[in-house]
C-alpha cells in the first residue's frame, strides 16, 4: 500500500510589510489622546515625551498595586487568625497544640503543666487531649 505525502507549505509569514516605514498609521497616543501616525503598528505614542510619561506612570501605578496587593495580603492573613482562634473556642476538646494556641503560650508549657499535674489531660493513644473546661478551671 503506498502513502500519498502531501507537500508540505514551505511559505513562512513574515510581520516585515508591518514593519515598513512607508506605512502610516493612524493612532490616538494613549498618553495625551493626540491623533498622530505612527510608523509600526506597535507604536502607542505620538512622541518620546509622552513614552517616557507612560512609562513613569506605569511604573508608579505598579508600585501603589504592588503595596496595596500586600496591605490584602496582610488582611487576608489577619482573617484566618482571626478564623482559627474562633474555631477554637467552639471545641470542647483540645489537642495540646490547639490548647497552646488558645491560651498562647508554647506546647511545651502546656506539657509542663500536664505533668506538673496543674492541667488535667486524657491520653488519647499517643496524644493528649485537653478538656476545655479544663483550660478555663486554671483561670477560677
Ligand atoms: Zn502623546
Amino acid at each position: 500500500m503506498m502513502h500519498h505525502i502531501a507537500p508540505r507549505c514551505t511559505i513562512t509569514l513574515h510581520n516585515a510589510p508591518f514593519m515598513s516605514s512607508n506605512l502610516y498609521i493612524p493612532k490616538t497616543c494613549q498618553h495625551c489622546g493626540n491623533l498622530f501616525t505612527a510608523r509600526t503598528t506597535v507604536t502607542k505614542y505620538c512622541g518620546d515625551s509622552c513614552a517616557k510619561k507612560a512609562y513613569k506612570a506605569r511604573k508608579r501605578k505598579e508600585k501603589v498595586d504592588a503595596a496595596l496587593q500586600e496591605t490584602k495580603a496582610n488582611q487576608e492573613a489577619q482573617d484566618s487568625i482571626t478564623v482559627s482562634a474562633d474555631s477554637l473556642s467552639n471545641k470542647d476538646f483540645l489537642s495540646i497544640t490547639d490548647a497552646s494556641k488558645l491560651i498562647g503560650v508554647s506546647r511545651w508549657t502546656i506539657q509542663r503543666m500536664i505533668k506538673r499535674g496543674q492541667l488535667k489531660a486524657v491520653p488519647f493513644g499517643r496524644k493528649h487531649i485537653v478538656a476545655r473546661h479544663q483550660i478555663e478551671n486554671l483561670f477560677n
